[in-house]
């Protein structure tokens, strides 16, 4: 029997949680992306907003919509997401990683954060496929997230969109409200050249922590950490991911989308 077309994979950069209420060529370009891919058996997702100094997996019925986030308007803390979980994902992730790491279940500590939610309500408005999230392990260097998103090849086979939810460029301090659509020049630098090793040599992709401009562009690691997971996808692939969409927020975001083995069925 021939092998089912792996599941498409993807990192989509996140920004203001806004974007959640918002219509723009971000949520777009979310919104295409999901109703392109076929239909997942589950959405496997890497947030931002889930790092922790342990590797966990959500493994309840029901998660929570978690309003992870203070001093946004009333309408942002009342919308839900109320997708089921997985279970038996949670089971096949720690799995599919053995026996190189461990994995915990979280059976009633977390649920979904604004990092998933924030681009699922685009991307699956319907809230009816199964979410999982896997955490983001603190204590861990860049390649062995990379080595771990390589790991997850396999859930692909069976139907798991792996997501990954964050920003290449994320530096809160340095946000300029002037420039709404912009990017500092640093910022461009960094997500240009950070671009071309993902397109090429995606299993580099640790090596960007020495760039010049890694300190102002990922002054902390966690919005960086789920772009590894798709690199990760990519190299086990032995295939480059595509440019979903781009552009710079505030000066000091990167917006940047990318995804694996979707072109075939996204529109041109
Ligand atoms: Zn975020």
């Amino acid at each position: 029997m021939p092998m089912p077309a792996p599941m498409p994979a993807a990192f989509l950069g996140h920004g203001s949680p806004m974007n959640a209420l918002e219509e723009n060529r971000y949520t777009a370009a979310w919104r295409a992306f999901g109703a392109a891919v076929p239909r997942p058996r589950a959405i496997l997702a890497i947030s931002a907003h889930w790092h922790i100094d342990a590797l966990a997996v959500t493994a309840m019925p029901r998660p929570r919509t978690i309003h992870d986030f203070y001093g946004f308007p009333q309408a942002l803390f009342d919308l839900q997401y109320p997708a089921p979980g997985l279970p038996q994902l949670a089971e096949e992730v720690a799995d599919t990683v053995a026996p190189d790491f461990v994995v915990g279940a979280d059976r009633d500590g977390w649920g979904l954060d604004h990092g998933t939610w924030s681009v699922l309500v685009h991307a699956f408005p319907e809230a009816d496929i199964p979410v999982v999230q896997l955490s983001l392990d603190a204590r861990k260097p860049l390649d062995w997230h990379l080595a771990l998103g390589a790991k997850l090849a396999p859930l692909r086979q069976r139907g798991v969109l792996v997501m990954g939810s964050g920003n290449l460029v994320h530096n809160l301090r340095a946000l300029d409200w002037a420039q709404p659509e912009g990017g500092f020049d640093w910022a461009r630098r960094f997500d240009a050249d950070a671009r071309a090793v993902l397109a090429e040599r995606p299993h580099d992709l640790p090596a960007l922590a020495t760039h010049p401009d890694y300190r102002k562009a990922v002054p902390t690691d966690e919005h960086f950490l789920p772009l590894l997971y798709l690199a990760g996808l990519s190299a086990a692939a032995g295939r480059a991911s595509d440019v979903l969409v781009d552009g710079f927020a505030y000066g000091s975001l990167s917006m940047a989308a990318f995804t694996l083995d979707a072109d075939r069925v996204l529109p041109a």
